[in-house]
């Protein structure tokens, strides 16, 4: 167009459309970018009042954003936040694990730890994601559940549960009282018995210095005896060591039933002890495994306070199984517990690993016995049966995996 010449109407039009068009897209853009601000406002606020940590990082694992809880958690300030990658958050081995499960695209529930600014450990849970951005870039979304709380928890659980195993342990002690006493009773009656021979001979020590003698060594060997059954009961009473180690299960039965010897003869029973000599150790703990068998046994004591002729057979063996944690079939060390006693009702069965359920008298059983023994057995990754046919008393069944290639012959 010339200068200065008029415009046509046409060409008017035209301009008009354009400007309006020009209006148009720069209203559009306001809008959009209004919307981008509301948007954006929005994640600011979900982000901010997330009890999750959330961070996003570079596909180079470099750290561009990350919620308010991120910063407070883990005590990074917001300033040098942005000079931080993951291998300053996470240990080396932990990284490739978390490298290796972005690479697949997507992962849940990772548990794991991330390092605060005083390097100090906390326990996380980790989801993540991967995606593209509009531009292109890839980012990593990873959102973290602080797990600290809990695992504290799990210990003051864990500190109660060995208290209520110890206060168990000693009620234990109380319902043996009677057979120790007995138990204490015969040396202290042959002390008293043999200081008096000496007191009768002492008027002529020259000559009756060979049964002085004689009537002094027995009363040492008595004295022994009883300190020997005071310092079982000690051991017994102190309070148990949490280290897993190999153990000898035909050990430990064979020793509990030494300790019980004298309920058991008190009671009148019978025991037919079958012992696989080749059976291998299994890990665990002595004084929680000398627990389980404790209960099993004094539970089949009382069950049989009716019976007649009161007879109980333990017997350890190797057997292959199903194991509960992988569903795959493995040898487990095998202990069983069988009485001739009261038996247990099908709906009592279901019933006999809860907490507090009993069904003996107000006052004689507290109903721990059980559930104690299904806890430590299940954390040594075993598990336990019991059988009753209707009229033959009960069997317990203890299934823990062996220590590879170690035997516990006795
Ligand atoms: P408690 O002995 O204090 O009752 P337990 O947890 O050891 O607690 O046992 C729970 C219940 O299981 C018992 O009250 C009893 O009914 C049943 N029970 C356990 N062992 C036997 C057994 N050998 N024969 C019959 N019943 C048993």
């Amino acid at each position: 167009m010339k200068k200065g010449t008029l415009l046509s109407p046409t060409d008017n039009r035209l301009i008009e459309i354009l400007e309006k068009q020009k209006l148009d897209l720069v209203v559009r853009f306001l809008r959009k970018q209004e919307e981008v601000e509301a948007g954006k406002e929005f994640t600011n606020k979900i982000l901010a009042s997330l009890s999750d940590l959330f961070f996003l990082l570079t596909d180079g694992l470099q750290l561009v954003q990350a919620n308010q809880e991120f910063y407070r958690i883990l005590g990074y300030g917001n300033e040098n936040g942005t000079n931080l990658s993951l291998a300053d958050l996470v240990d080396d081995v932990e990284y490739d694990s978390i490298r290796l499960a972005l690479e697949k695209g997507e992962f849940q529930n990772l548990e794991t730890h991330l390092i605060d600014h005083q390097g100090t450990h906390i326990p996380i849970t980790l989801k993540g994601s991967t995606y593209t951005s509009e531009c292109g870039n890839i980012l990593h979304m990873l959102i973290a559940t602080d797990r600290s709380d809990f695992y504290s928890m799990m210990n003051r659980m864990h500190e109660a549960q060995e208290q209520l195993i110890h206060s168990v342990r000693l009620a234990s002690l109380g319902e043996m009282a009677a057979g120790i006493g007995h138990e204490l009773t015969q040396p202290l009656n042959a002390i008293l018995l043999f200081s008096r021979n000496c007191l009768k001979v002492l008027e002529d020590p020259v000559k009756n210095k060979p049964m002085l003698e004689e009537n002094l060594n027995i009363i040492v060997d008595r004295v022994n005896k009883a300190s020997s059954i005071i310092r079982s009961l000690k051991s017994f009473g102190g309070k148990t060591i949490d280290e897993k180690a190999p153990v000898n299960v035909n050990a430990i039965l064979t020793n509990i039933l030494k300790f019980l010897q004298s309920q058991l003869t008190l009671s009148e029973v019978e025991i037919d002890l079958q012992l696989d000599t080749s059976l291998p150790l299994v890990l665990g703990q002595e004084v929680k495994l000398e627990q389980v068998f404790l209960n099993l046994i004094q539970n089949a004591i009382q069950a049989m306070g009716k019976t007649d002729q009161p007879r109980m057979s333990i017997t350890t063996f190797l057997q292959s199984h199903i194991d509960p944690e992988t569903l795959l079939e493995k040898p487990f060390v095998g202990i069983k517990v069988q009485d001739n006693g009261e038996g247990i009702d099908l709906d009592i069965q279901r019933k006999i690993f809860d907490p507090f359920f009993t069904t003996r008298e107000v006052g004689t059983g507290m109903g721990l016995g059980l559930s104690i023994v299904d806890r430590i057995i299940r954390g040594l990754s075993g598990f336990i049966k019991v059988e009753s046919p209707a009229g033959r008393g009960a069997s317990f069944f203890i299934f823990l995996p062996p220590c590879a290639n170690r035997s516990g012959n006795i």
